[in-house]
C-alpha cells in the first residue's frame, strides 16, 4: 500500500558524514559517554538493517562502512534511494523547525506530494512580534488565512499537557501575550491554551505532541491522558485532535482514541526509536484503538534514512502483528489488508481531506 506520512519535519541539507549522522538517531542532545555510539541503539540497528542494502551494502554493514558509502554516493543520491524505498505518496510536514529544506525539495527528490502543518507556537510568536496589542483577535485572523492541512501544538514542550481546559478570557490572553512578547517565547500556559482553543475554532486537525521527545520536555507531564479534561471540553466542537508520538503512553493514547470521537493517535516516532522492538508498542496501540483512528508517520527529521526506517518498520511490524491474528483465525486476510490500508493512508487522507 502507499503511505501518507502524517507527521514529519523534513530534510536538512547535510552532509551527514562522520560524526554528523549519529545525533539524528536520538532525541538526546548529548553524545553518549565513554565513546559509545548512537548507532548502538534500536534506531541505529534499524538504519543498518534497512538502509545499508539501499546503498548497495550488505544488511547490518558496520557504521563506518555505511557512512563511507554514503559519502561516496553523495547526499542527493542517498536521498533519492531512501525516499524511493518508502512508498510514501504524501508528506505532511511540520514546518516549525528552522533550517529544514523547502517542501519543493522533498517533493522533487521523492516524486510525492507535500503539505504544510503549521506550528501554533511559531505562528503565535510571529503574530506577537507583528501585531502588538490585541493578540487574541490577531492570532485568530492569522490562523484563518494559513495555507495548511493541519496545525500542531508543542505545549508539552513549553509547559506540559496538564493545562486548565477552559478557554481563557481575552483579558487573560492579552496579559499573557505581553509577557510572552517580552520573553520572545510562547510558554505561558494561558497563551498555550488560547492557541489550542483558537485551533479548535479554526477546525483543521490539531496535532499535539505527547510522550517522549528531546530533553526540553518533562516526560510525565507529556502523558496524553493529562489532556482528558480538554478533550471533554472540545468533544462537542468535533475538531480532530491527533496525539503524536505517544511513547511510553501509547496505551493511554489508544484509550483516548477509543473513548473520544474526535481523537486520533499517531504511531510514528515510537516505531523508529524502538526499532527491532517496534512490534510490541504497535501491538499495544492495536489492543484498544479503533483501526480508523490510527495513523502512520515517520517523524523523520534531518537525514533521509529516517523516512526509510519509519516506513520499513511500519510495514514489517504491522504485517507481523496482523499475520499473527490471521493465523489464529482472529482476523480474515482481507480485513488485515484493509486495516493496513486504513492505518497506512486512507485514515489520513480522510482526516486531512488530501
Ligand atoms: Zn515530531
Amino acid at each position: 500500500v502507499d503511505l501518507v506520512d502524517q507527521h514529519c519535519h523534513g530534510l536538512l541539507a547535510g552532509p551527514f558524514g562522520g560524526d554528523a549522522f549519529a545525533p539524528y538517531l536520538t532525541e538526546s542532545e548529548d553524545p553518549l559517554p565513554g565513546g559509545a555510539s548512537w548507532f548502538d541503539s534500536p534506531l541505529g540497528l534499524a538504519v543498518r538493517a534497512v538502509c545499508a542494502p539501499l546503498l548497495g551494502l550488505p544488511a547490518h554493514a558496520a557504521p563506518q562502512a555505511y557512512l563511507e558509502r554514503r559519502a561516496e554516493l553523495g547526499e542527493a543520491a542517498v536521498t533519492r534511494r531512501m525516499l524511493g524505498s518508502t512508498g510514501i505518496a504524501d508528506y505532511l510536514v511540520d514546518t516549525g523547525i528552522d533550517g529544514t529544506l523547502p517542501l519543493a525539495e522533498l517533493t522533487a527528490a521523492s516524486g510525492a506530494r507535500a503539505y504544510p502543518i503549521v506550528r501554533l507556537e511559531t505562528l503565535a510568536l510571529q503574530v506577537l512580534r507583528d501585531s502588538g496589542g490585541a493578540f487574541d483577535t490577531a492570532f485568530a485572523a492569522a490562523l484563518s488565512t494559513v495555507d495548511a492541512v493541519g496545525v500542531k501544538s508543542v505545549a508539552a514542550y513549553r509547559y506540559g499537557l496538564d493545562l486548565d481546559p477552559e478557554r481563557p478570557s481575552p483579558r487573560e490572553v492579552r496579559a499573557a501575550a505581553g509577557t510572552a512578547l517580552r520573553a520572545d517565547r510562547v510558554a505561558d500556559p494561558v497563551l498555550l491554551r488560547h492557541l489550542l482553543w483558537a485551533a479548535v475554532d479554526r477546525g483543521l486537525p490539531v496535532q499535539v505532541h505527547t510522550g517522549f521527545g528531546d530533553t526540553d520536555l518533562t516526560l510525565h507531564r507529556a502523558d496524553p491522558a493529562l489532556l482528558t479534561p480538554f478533550l471533554r471540553a472540545t468533544r462537542q466542537a468535533g475538531t480532530p485532535i491527533v496525539l503524536l508520538h505517544c511513547y511510553p503512553y501509547h496505551r493511554n493514547a489508544a484509550y483516548l482514541a477509543h473513548a473520544f470521537p474526535h481523537v486520533y493517535a499517531d504511531i510514528g516516532l515510537t516505531l523508529n526509536h524502538t526499532g527491532p522492538s517496534a512490534g510490541t508498542p504497535l501491538a499495544e496501540f492495536l489492543e484498544l484503538a479503533p483501526f480508523g483512528k490510527l495513523l502512520f508517520s515517520t517523524d523523520a527529521y534531518g537525514p533521509p534514512e529516517l523516512y526509510a526506517t519509519g516506513a520499513a518498520l511500519f510495514r514489517e511490524h504491522l504485517d507481523r502483528v496482523l499475520a499473527g491474528w490471521v493465523e489464529r483465525g482472529a482476523c480474515a486476510a482481507a480485513d488485515a489488508t484493509r486495516i493496513t490500508a486504513m492505518i497506512g493512508s486512507t485514515n489520513a487522507r480522510r482526516l486531512y481531506a488530501l
